[in-house]
Order: C-alpha cells, then structure tokens, then sequence
C-alpha cells in the first residue's frame, strides 16, 4: 500500500476492517442481495465499531479522523463484491451524514448525527426526481411555510435506503420561482404522516433498497430546515464534491479488485496445455487494464490529499468519477472474459460486479453531466463557489 498517503495506522486500521468485513458481513451478503433487505444487526455492529463517523466530529459520536480512513472504508467494502452493501452504508454515512453534519444546527446533529453514527438511526438523502434527476435545479417538490410548519409536497425516485432509512435529508423548493436559487434542505422522519415509499426493482446493486418515495401533504416543523433558507442547492452542489470522489474510489477498489481476483484465476485455469496468464493476448489485456486502474487510483489518493488539506477539488473530483466510472466498466468487461463461460455464471464473482459496476458512469451524475461540469470549468473558467 502506498505510503505516500497511508500511515501504519492507516494500515492496521485496513488489516482489521477487511478482517471484520470477512467475518461479519460475508457470510450474510448473498442473502442480503436475494432479499434486498440488510438486516439491522449489522448497521449496529458498524456503529459500534465506529465506522460510520470515521469523518464526524467527535461531540457528535464520530472519530473525526483524516479522509485517507473514508478511503479504505470504501475501498474495502468493494472488496466483498456487493455494490449494494457498499451503497446502503456509504449513501447513509456520506450523503445523509455529510450534509447533517455540514448544515445541521446542533439539535439537530443531537436527534440525528448521534445515532447515524452509532448506527441506531440510518439515513438517505433525496434528490432525484422522477421528472428529472441530472436537472436538480427543475425539481418540483415543494416545501411551503405555514406558520411554524412547512408542508411538503411531490416526490423523488432512485433513492438509496429509501424504503427502510429511519430518516430523510430531503431538497425542496422553498421559492419554486427562483430557480435553483430557492431550493432548501430538510430533514424529516420516516413515520411522519404523508411519506410513503414504494422498493424499486434493479440490474444490480441487488442487496441496496432503493426507492421511490411520495410526500403526499407531509407537516414537518420549520426547525427541521437545515442551514439556511434557499440555500440548498450550493449545499448539494458543494458535497458532490465528496460524492463523486467517493463514486471514483470506490470504481478503482471494485477494479483492482476484480484484477487481482481474474489473476488468480488465469494462474490456475489451462487451456492448450498452459495456464492462460501465459497466453500474450491475455497478459497483454491484463497490463493495460492493471496501467488503467492504477492511474486512476494514484489520481483519486491526489485529489483525496487536496479534499482533506480543505480545497475546493470540484474539478478534480468530477475527473475522477469520469474517468475511473469508465475504467472500471472497461476493466471489470474484460476480467469477466478472462473467466471465460464462468465469468458468466453467478457462482463467480464477476457476473455480479459488472451488473453493479453499470451505476457508475450514472449516479451521483451522469458521465454526460460530469462532462458538461468540466467543459464549464476548463472552457468557459466557471468556478463553482462553495456555499457561505
Ligand atoms: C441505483 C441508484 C441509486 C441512486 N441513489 C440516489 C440517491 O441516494 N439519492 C438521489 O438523490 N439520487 C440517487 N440516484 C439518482 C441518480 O443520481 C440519477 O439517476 C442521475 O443523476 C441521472 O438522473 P436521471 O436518472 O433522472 O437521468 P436523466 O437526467 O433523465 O438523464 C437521462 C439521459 O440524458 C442525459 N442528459 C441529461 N441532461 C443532459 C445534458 N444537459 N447534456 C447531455 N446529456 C444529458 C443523461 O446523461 C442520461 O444519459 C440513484 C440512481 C440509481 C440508479
């Protein structure tokens, strides 16, 4: 593991999750992926052993540690090939987290940070509509203030642990006539009268629930308003910075995993009297896709670096889930033909990550938007300020 960027903590943090993850998690994930439903007692566990507040502040039940911990969280949940898995516990611990811990008030980060991190409650953050989701600024759910009230009215779609969160980070329009400048976020909990939420069927990341949920005249409190009224879409914008390099990570981690996993494999398989990783069309393959994934990972440690050292890497972080999204689907095609028919069948591990690998170049934005993004920002100089 480079050392450039990880400590000896760093490792023996990794030595002991990835020992953790194969004796509590593994033995699980295939029923987990049948039913679509992570039973509980493994959020607890993860609470308890302090992974969901790796980057919370320590009043708040976290561990306050640097980013380069994030990192081998999600690098080692890619490791046990459920996307799903992985998604259900990073979308609770870095999109509903990270904007309750960036924008919540105090009371609010007691009600909701505390026990996300402990994993008593789970979250999820609601963006995505179904008219639209790379628009985020034509969302059309409403919040309207009545009183010390909002009410909250529409729907949203695609939702990660949308059916079976505690509690949802919600955007909405606060001033629908002001564009993308009268969004606000909201906090609510699941059991307020009016949300419901219907389970979606997927290609892949099978063990995730994801959900389309209706708001249907939902009576919140006006103090469940989180940060500042209209504010909610530099907010949004601001954490896809961290999504994005998450959504990138994670795409190196399932590659370099399915490499050193089609290696194994290539080294015992024979074919014409050889094992095949002596075949050159194969070691040839094998080099471009192994120069692809590491480029990719020594640029996300990069960008990494720079996030944790507190800049505004929005460029960067929309380059690495652009780049390492595309590779990873690249890398992850070609070790499933390394496997020949069995790289087809379910009892191998590269069926599975190439279903959930597809999400990549699609969620958190799509590769056409992240396009979009970086020709605003290298062509036309647009500079995406942060939210004062
Ligand atoms: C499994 C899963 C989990 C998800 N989890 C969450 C979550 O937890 N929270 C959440 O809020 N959202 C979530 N999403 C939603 C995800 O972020 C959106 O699906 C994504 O942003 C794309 O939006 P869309 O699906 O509405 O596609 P659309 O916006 O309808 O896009 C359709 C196509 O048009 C292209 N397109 C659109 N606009 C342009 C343009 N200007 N130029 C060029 N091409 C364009 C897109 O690239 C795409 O190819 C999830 C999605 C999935 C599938």
């Amino acid at each position: 593991m480079s050392n450039l960027y990880f400590t000896e903590e760093h490792n023996l943090f990794r030595e002991s999750l990835r020992e953790f993850l194969k004796k509590e998690v593994v033995p699980h994930i295939n029923k987990w992926e049948e039913t679509g439903y992570i039973e509980r007692f493994i959020w607890k566990k993860f609470g308890e052993m302090g992974y969901f507040g790796l980057a919370t502040p320590e009043a708040y039940g976290g561990l306050d540690l640097d980013l380069f911990y994030t990192i081998i969280f999600l690098e080692e949940l890619q490791r046990i090939n459920s996307g799903g898995f992985a998604a259900a516990m990073w979308a609770h611990a870095y999109l509903a987290m990270t904007h309750l811990n960036k924008e919540g008030n105090h009371e609010q980060k007691e009600k909701y940070l505390i026990p996300s991190a402990l994993g008593d409650a789970i979250g999820c953050l609601c963006i995505t509509e179904p008219f639209g989701g790379s628009d985020v600024a034509g969302m059309r759910t409403t919040a309207v203030r009545k009183g010390d009230t909002f009410v909250i009215n529409g729907s949203k779609t695609f939702i990660t642990n949308g059916v079976y969160s505690d509690y949802l980070v919600v955007a909405a329009k606060t001033n629908p006539e002001l564009g993308n400048k009268g969004i606000s976020i909201f906090v609510m909990d699941r059991d307020t009268d009016g949300i419901s939420a219907t389970k979606l069927d997927k290609l892949g990341w099978k063990a995730s629930d994801t959900g389309e949920i209706a708001f249907d005249n939902v009576v919140i409190p006006a103090t469940n308003l989180m940060g500042k009224e209209n504010q909610g879409f530099p907010y949004i914008m601001q954490h896809f910075a961290l999504e994005r390099l998450i959504m990138g990570v994670n795409a190196h981690a399932r590659a370099e995993y399915a490499l050193e996993y089609a290696k194994q494999y290539m080294s015992e398989r024979t074919a014409f009297g050889r094992t095949i990783d002596k075949f050159q069309a194969l070691r040839h393959t094998y080099a471009d896709c192994e120069t692809q994934m590491e480029i990719c990972k020594q640029f996300n440690y990069y960008v990494t670096k720079r996030l944790d050292m507190g800049e505004y890497v929005v460029k960067e972080a929309t380059m690495s889930k652009l780049q390492s999204t595309k590779m990873a689907d690249d890398v992850i095609y070609q070790c499933l033909q390394f496997l020949g028919g069995y790289g087809f069948m379910e009892e191998y591990p590269l069926a599975r990550m190439a279903r959930d690998s597809r999400l990549g170049p699609i969620g958190g934005g799509t590769s056409e938007i992240l396009k979009e993004i970086i020709a605003k920002m290298v062509i036309d100089n647009k500079d995406y300020k942060p939210a004062t």
